[in-house]
């Protein structure tokens, strides 16, 4: 595309939607200047997969992705098709950062390093020409009648451009940088922002039972959210008891789920602790072992079956006796057990705060923007990208997708729209 260097396209926000943004405007050449409020680029980044960052998954074409996606999954159509994962993936190898697939299809550089991301993200913003300016945060747009033509820093200085890109970020762990100011900006141009919750993040449950837990991890379990007969979510996996209740990778999937419900009121979280056993399975096992320890107390009968930390509880929902020697267990006692095994009961009252969240849920409105150029049908010359949008997904890579794939769309939607 041969376009002139005159075109200015200001970006708000250097993260990973932001740099992308940069990158796909200014290889369509445009002059890009890039603000970001901290001091360095992608703080965010940073701490993304544990430190390792889980930059996209490499499952196969939109059909196989969208299914992860939790919000508004056929707003990213066009801008999957212009730039998918696998498109990230080649730009990502092309300029030199090699890649992994992991368990799940998660892509992580063969480094394990986040800041071999951020590096590679900063090298190619610098050979498109970007300018970055850092400690700059954007206060306010500059808008004439319906159109966005600059923007005004902290610091007073006001900026013209062509085009402005949002790309600002949620809610979550307010200390990278996102700390609303994308939603305040988006606002000020007259668009909507929906309900916003914090979103892959751990559950706080009423139990006491779940505090001496604490520090438990359960693996391979059965992991259902139900409000009375309504199931909301069902999964399997790893989960985790903590000094307020409940974390790991299938409550964080859960709590994807969950937020409109808990509005309404608590949440059941029913956990089969042996869910590869049917209940008349499981009660042949527990037979076995009790005929196995029939000389013990019932306390000291289940330790083939569960975690030592684990069978107090156990035996308490049930209402045994821990000290009840095992050949004294009468069936109906035993039936009690068996459903406690199938179906822990916890109480699920909210969910914790953004500073644990990974994303946020709810965002600008995403009948406002165009899906194809992430353009906004409410001011000319404005376009947004990343996690601001009201679009977020599971864990596993699909949420930095999100931001690269409306990022690109962004930047090349900037670049021909003026
Ligand atoms: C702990 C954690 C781990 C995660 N791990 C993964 C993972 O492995 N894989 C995955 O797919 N997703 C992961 N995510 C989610 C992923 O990080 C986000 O989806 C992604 O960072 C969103 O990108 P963004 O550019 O929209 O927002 P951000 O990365 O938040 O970037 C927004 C930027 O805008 C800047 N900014 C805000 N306001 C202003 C302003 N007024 N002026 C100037 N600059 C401003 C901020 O400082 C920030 O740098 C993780 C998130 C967390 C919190």
């Amino acid at each position: 595309m041969i376009m002139t260097q005159t075109r200015r396209v200001l970006i708000v926000g250097g993260g990973a939607a932001g740099m992308m943004a940069a990158i796909s405007a200014a290889r369509c050449g445009c002059q890009v200047d890039l603000y970001e409020k901290n001091e360095k680029l992608g703080k965010k980044l940073f701490i993304t997969g544990k430190g390792r960052c889980n930059v996209t998954n490499a499952c196969e074409g939109v059909e196989a992705f969208l299914p992860h996606v939790v919000s508004n999954p056929r707003f990213l159509y066009s801008a999957f098709y212009g730039f998918d994962n696998q498109a990230m993936m080649a730009f990502l190898e092309s300029e030199g950062l090699h890649l992994k697939v992991e368990r799940g299809l998660r892509v992580f550089p063969v480094s394990d390093k986040s800041s071999d991301v951020i590096r590679t993200l900063e090298q190619a913003m610098r050979k498109a020409g970007v300018r970055v300016h850092l400690n700059a945060p954007v206060k306010s747009l500059i808008m004439e009648e319906d159109r966005v033509c600059g923007l005004t820093l902290a610091s007073g200085e006001a900026v013209a451009g062509d085009a402005v890109i949002l790309a600002a970020g949620g809610l979550s762990y307010p200390s990278t940088g996102s700390d609303g100011d994308g939603y305040r900006l988006a606002k000020s141009a007259g668009h909507s922002v929906t309900s916003l919750t914090p979103s892959l993040v751990p559950m706080v449950v009423e139990e006491d039972w779940c505090r001496d837990l604490q520090g438990l991890s359960l693996r391979n379990i059965g992991f259902v959210l139900k409000r009375g007969k309504k199931k909301i979510y069902e999964g399997f996996g790893e989960m985790m008891f903590t000094h307020f209740g409940i974390t790991g990778p299938v409550v964080l999937t859960g709590s994807t789920r969950i937020a409109p419900h808990l509005k309404k009121g608590p949440v059941s979280c029913v956990i089969d602790l042996k869910p590869a056993l049917s209940e008349s399975e499981l009660d042949a096992r527990l037979l076995r072992d009790f005929d196995k320890y029939h000389q013990r107390q019932m306390r000291n009968a289940l330790g083939d079956l569960l975690p030592s930390s684990l069978i107090p509880v156990v035996l308490l929902l049930a209402q045994i006796d821990p000290y009840l020697p095992v050949h004294e267990l009468d069936r109906q006692s035993r039936l009690r057990l068996l459903s406690v095994l199938k179906g822990l009961t916890m109480t699920v009252t909210a969910l914790r705060g953004y500073n644990e969240a990974v994303i946020t849920q709810g965002g600008v409105n995403v009948r406002e923007i165009r899906p194809d150029t992430m353009a906004s049908r409410k001011k000319t010359g404005l376009y947004m990208a990343g996690e601001m949008l009201d679009v977020d997904a599971e864990t596993g890579g699909f949420n930095l997708q999100i931001a690269w794939s409306t990022a690109w769309a962004a930047g090349i939607g900037a670049a021909r729209g003026i």
